[in-house]
């Protein structure tokens, strides 16, 4: 029906989106000239000192230390800030607002997920992620009404459906429910059950038919999930072939929930090249990734110790059993990660309200700076990030004519000014101090002042 989708989208659009936004985009083709800026360019830990950059339409087209001719470009003086990429997580769940999985499993109607959806991915792109990769339950719909400037968000990236084994991290559906019985997330295409090679091939053909750029496996399991040990290795040898398969026959890649050592290697040797969580990570899993130009995003709140405080963890014997144990096995990562280190993006997996993401990124934020310093952070939130999302290749790349995380001739106007210098004094890309028990910020940070994505500015306080 495509008359009434259309006019409900530009009824939308007038209701949601403020007509600024709808105007910026209708004057994308016109010139930004950011002045007296320091650029981070999403590589070098040295900056631009004194640059101007200039935007023409949705790119990057001049950066000088020289001085540029304004002509009839709109003039923003950075004022010494700093300008960066926007940021890029490459693991979100936008469509997931909680509390749990199973009570969206068996509560949500696909109303409930999509204005959550809208929700959430304001939320992202004003906390500074101008593009998220998301690593299940998403399929086309939220990109498009982002892209369409119906409703305001980040770039997408879409895995559509997790792909996964029955009782395994995909299983969401209760208890008593019948194998092969219809789920609410099988119908939504947003979890879809894979027990051998043929549903390894239908679902992740489905999938990128729904609008994915890239799929996602559920190899481990969880913590708090029903039926799955952390410990899990779902998916044959033959089935993480499949996948891969089909991933290349669009040209694109295969991203992994896995958290054994004996699941990386197997996924890595299969030819998945986006390790997810990857808790287990050691110098050996380091070489192969480096053999294999693979990737690994990890959430490191998951080594908070708070995480056995969590109601969902602590009310379970069996969670909080499982949570123990991982805590255990998890010890060395960080150590491995300084020691052998590897491409690494950033990554916050929240699954939950829009005011729970909020905290929960200012604190995955602030750990990454904790861990691994305030460089190593942010090219993970930057140019790692674009280097992932270009791997889904010509055809199934949703966003390319430019590259993503850098601040480069041609790369796309994906922009933050931030107050300060983040490389001295991380918390200008806001962070939190607290997880459990922080207070609400539903705020956009005060130190970022200026949020533009494709060359369109969605948040500007300088004045
Ligand atoms: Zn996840």
């Amino acid at each position: 029906m495509p008359i009434s989708i259309k006019t409900a989208v530009v009824a939308a659009s007038v209701a949601l989106a403020p007509l600024s936004i709808a105007q910026a985009q209708e004057d994308a083709r016109q010139q930004v000239l950011f002045t007296n800026v320091h650029v981070f360019d999403g590589i070098n830990e040295a900056r631009i000192e004194n640059a101007s950059v200039l935007v023409e339409g949705n790119l990057i087209k001049t950066i000088s230390t020289d001085g540029i001719s304004p002509g009839t470009a709109t003039v923003i003086d950075g004022g010494g800030r700093t300008l960066t990429p926007g940021f890029i997580d490459n693991h979100v769940h936008l469509m997931l607002p909680g509390p749990t999985l199973p009570s969206m499993e068996a509560n949500s109607t696909w109303e409930d997920l999509a204005i959550s959806g809208v929700a959430s991915a304001e939320m992202y792109l004003m906390q500074g992620f101008t593009t998220v990769r998301d690593a299940g339950g998403a399929n086309a719909g939220l990109q498009r009404a982002i892209n369409a400037g119906t409703i305001i968000g980040p770039r997408v990236y879409p895995s559509a459906a997790f792909l996964g084994s029955r009782g395994g991290h995909a299983d969401f559906a209760n208890y008593t429910a019948p194998v092969g019985a219809p789920s609410n997330f099988s119908r939504l295409n947003m979890a879809q059950e894979v027990d051998n090679v043929a549903d390894v091939l239908k679902f992740g053909r489905n999938n990128f038919r729904m609008g994915a750029s890239q799929l996602k496996f559920m190899q481990s399991g969880g913590v708090v999930s029903a039926f799955d040990p952390w410990q899990l290795l779902a998916g044959s040898p033959a089935e993480l072939e499949a996948v891969v398969q089909v991933a290349s026959e669009y040209g694109s890649y295969v991203m992994a929930h896995s958290y054994r050592k004996e699941a990386i290697m197997s996924a890595l040797n299969a030819g998945v090249r986006s390790i997810e969580h990857g808790f287990q990570f050691d110098c050996e899993i380091s070489a192969l990734m480096a053999e294999k130009d693979a990737y690994i995003t990890t959430n490191l709140t998951a080594f908070d110790p708070g995480l056995l405080d969590i109601p969902a963890v602590n009310s379970v014997p069996a969670s909080l059993r499982k949570a123990k144990s991982a805590t255990a096995a998890f010890t060395d990562y960080l150590d491995n990660m300084r020691e052998c280190p590897a491409k690494r993006g950033h990554h916050t997996d929240c699954v939950g309200s829009v005011d729970a993401c909020n905290i929960q990124i200012a604190y995955e934020k602030k750990l990454a700076n904790d861990f691994f310093g305030a460089h190593t952070s942010l090219v993970a939130m930057t140019s790692v990030g674009g280097e992932i999302a270009a791997m889904t290749g010509d055809f199934m790349n949703p966003y390319p004519e430019g590259k993503l995380g850098v601040i480069e001739e041609g790369a796309y106007a994906d922009i933050l000014l931030l107050d300060g210098n983040p490389l001295e004094d991380f918390s200008v890309v806001g962070t939190g101090d607290k997880w459990f028990g922080a207070d609400p910020r539903p705020e956009s940070p005060k130190s970022i002042r200026i949020i533009m994505k494709d060359g369109v500015i969605y948040k500007n306080t300088l004045n």
